[in-house]
């Protein structure tokens, strides 16, 4: 059975590449015409791997091609999810089973309240990969993907499919708290280092902020039912700030090149969970109002 994969971007490229050369057939979809033709143009998708450059000519369709789909990797930003499902739904088979790449938390659930039609299986990744320019990728870190379904334990016939292809995953039994900790350590890292514009280590020399927002967000991850998501958070930030001390966090790295971020389905849905279960989390609260008024003095977007 054919995976179709929206989004020829860093991830989507990363799974293209590797299902089609354990033999899985695969179809990219594009926006439009335009980017069909920019797509056809380049000859396909172009992989680095340790600094060897290979093509690949993964067929590609647009939005609008009327193929019905049955398996569908949405390998999209979290702010692009619900526009791109909504474009594709009709397109779904009855039965259809769909992997939602997101960072973050909102936009899973948005999506899959588009499409109640389809399974939902919700993905948390480690692993690393960014556009060198359109339709080439270079996978920088090799990492882990989590993939389970919120609603169901039963795990996909297909995940035998993803181990040939030598894509490395476990499933889940309880993504959402995966999802919920990924949350919470991006949370405390990576809005502080676009404030203080520096390396994730660079936060050693803030450890009482740093302090302060584990401590919060432990306390919304209770609230919201998530304790084991909150267990030695604190712990877990320090060792990430050592571990990736010479690393520029990606919300860095979209802030300095003027790229829209991801901060809605991060920080911005943590103050809102806050809010609905009536938490003060003034740490919280406050390095969300700064980073909203970061975003706007450059002109980026703050949803
Ligand atoms: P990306 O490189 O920006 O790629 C996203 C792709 O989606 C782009 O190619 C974009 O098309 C495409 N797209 C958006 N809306 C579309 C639509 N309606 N129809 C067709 N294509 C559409 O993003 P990414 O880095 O792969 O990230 C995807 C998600 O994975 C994010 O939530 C990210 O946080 C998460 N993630 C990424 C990494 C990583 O290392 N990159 C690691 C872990 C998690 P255009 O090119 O036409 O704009």
């Amino acid at each position: 059975m054919s995976w179709h994969i929206l989004g020829a971007g860093s991830l989507g490229c990363l799974w293209a590449v590797r299902l089609a050369r354990a033999g899985v057939p695969v179809q990219l979809i594009l926006r439009d015409p335009q980017r069909l033709q920019a797509y056809q143009e380049a000859g396909g998708l172009c992989l680095v791997e340790q600094d060897q450059a290979r093509l690949y000519a993964i067929p590609g369709q647009t939005l609008d091609n009327p193929e019905p789909i049955r398996r569908l990797l949405l390998a999209c930003k979290a702010y692009d999810a619900e526009a791109a499902i909504a474009g594709l739904a009709p397109r779904l088979a009855a039965g259809a089973e769909l992997v939602l790449l997101q960072n973050g938390l909102g936009s899973q659930d948005a999506v899959a309240n588009l499409v109640p039609q389809a399974r939902c299986i919700y993905a948390s990744s480690t692993e690393g990969a960014f556009r060198q320019k359109d339709f080439q990728v270079v996978f920088a870190g090799h990492g882990h993907t989590w993939l389970g379904d919120p609603l169901k334990l039963e795990p996909p016939t297909w995940l035998a499919e993803l181990k040939s292809s030598g894509i490395v995953h476990d499933w889940s039994l309880d993504i959402l708290s995966r999802l919920w900790r990924k949350l919470a350590l991006n949370c405390a890292i990576n809005p502080l280092t676009v404030l203080y514009d520096c390396r994730n280590g660079g936060l050693r020399e803030h450890p009482a902020e740093v302090a302060s927002l584990c401590n919060e967000l432990g306390e919304l991850l209770q609230s919201c039912g998530q304790s084991l998501a909150a267990e030695d958070l604190h712990g877990e930030v320090q060792r990430v700030i050592q571990a990736t001390a010479a690393n520029y966090s990606s919300m860095h790295q979209d802030v300095s090149q003027g790229r829209r971020t991801e901060i809605a389905y991060l920080l911005g849905y943590a103050c809102a969970a806050a809010q609905r279960h009536r938490l003060v989390l003034p740490h919280l609260q406050a390095l969300h109002s700064r980073l909203l008024g970061h975003l706007h003095a450059r002109g980026l977007p703050s949803h």
